[in-house]
C-alpha cells in the first residue's frame, strides 16, 4: 500500500474512546479499561489499510493508553503516540504538537500535510490552530461543547462520528494533492 501523505493526529477521549466508559481502580487515575465509540474501531482499521499514518496525540497517562488500546486489540494502530505525561504539557502547549511532528521525522515545511482530530475546543482545536496546521472536531461528544467561543476555538471541518473521518481524509488527501499543498 502506497502511504498517503496527510498525516492525522488524532486525540484519545470522547474522540476515539468513550470516557463515559472509562473505569479506574480505586484512588488511581490510570484508566483500566474503556470502550472505542461506535464505528472508531473501522475509521483506524480503514484509514491504516489507505495508508495514511496515524499519530495519537493525547493528555493523560501513558498507562491508560497502552490499556486501553492494548484491551481494544488496537496497540499496533498507531505509527507514533505522543502522550502529555512524558512530554510535560497538555493541549493546546505547542510542545505536543512539536514533539508530535519530531516522531515522525517532519519539520516546519510539513505542516500542511497534518490534520489534528479532536472533540476539545479549547485543547484540540485552539492547539491545532495555534500551531498551523488543519484543525477537525469530532462533534460526537455530548459532554463537551461544541459551540466555538471564538476564531481560534473554531475548527476548520466538523465531523460527527469516526466513519467521517475516513471519507474527510480522502478528500483533504486529493484536495491538497490538487492544489499543490504538499510543499
Ligand atoms: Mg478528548
Amino acid at each position: 500500500m502506497e502511504k498517503k501523505k496527510l498525516i492525522i493526529f488524532i486525540d484519545s477521549g470522547d474522540t476515539l474512546v468513550d470516557e463515559s466508559t472509562e473505569r479506574r481502580a480505586e484512588g488511581s487515575q490510570v484508566v483500566e479499561s474503556a470502550s472505542l465509540i461506535p464505528g472508531a474501531r473501522q475509521a483506524l482499521t480503514a484509514l491504516k489499510e489507505r495508508g495514511f499514518v496515524l499519530e495519537l496525540v493525547a493528555d493523560g497517562l501513558a498507562q491508560s493508553f497502552d490499556n486501553v488500546y492494548r484491551q481494544n486489540g488496537l496497540e499496533d494502530i498507531f505509527d507514533r503516540r505522543t502522550i502529555s505525561e512524558l512530554v510535560g504539557a497538555d493541549k493546546p502547549s505547542p510542545e505536543m504538537f512539536r514533539t508530535a511532528m519530531e516522531k515522525l521525522g517532519l519539520d516546519e515545511k510539513d505542516k500542511g500535510r497534518i490534520i489534528m482530530v479532536g472533540n476539545n475546543l479549547k485543547r484540540d482545536i485552539v492547539g491545532a490552530n495555534r500551531f498551523g496546521v488543519t484543525s477537525v472536531l469530532m462533534a460526537w461528544s455530548p459532554r463537551y461543547c461544541m459551540e466555538p467561543g471564538d476564531r481560534e476555538e473554531t475548527p476548520d471541518y466538523i465531523i460527527k462520528e469516526p466513519s467521517e473521518l475516513v471519507e474527510l481524509a480522502e478528500r483533504l488527501e486529493r484536495e491538497k494533492e490538487a492544489c499543490g499543498e504538499w510543499k
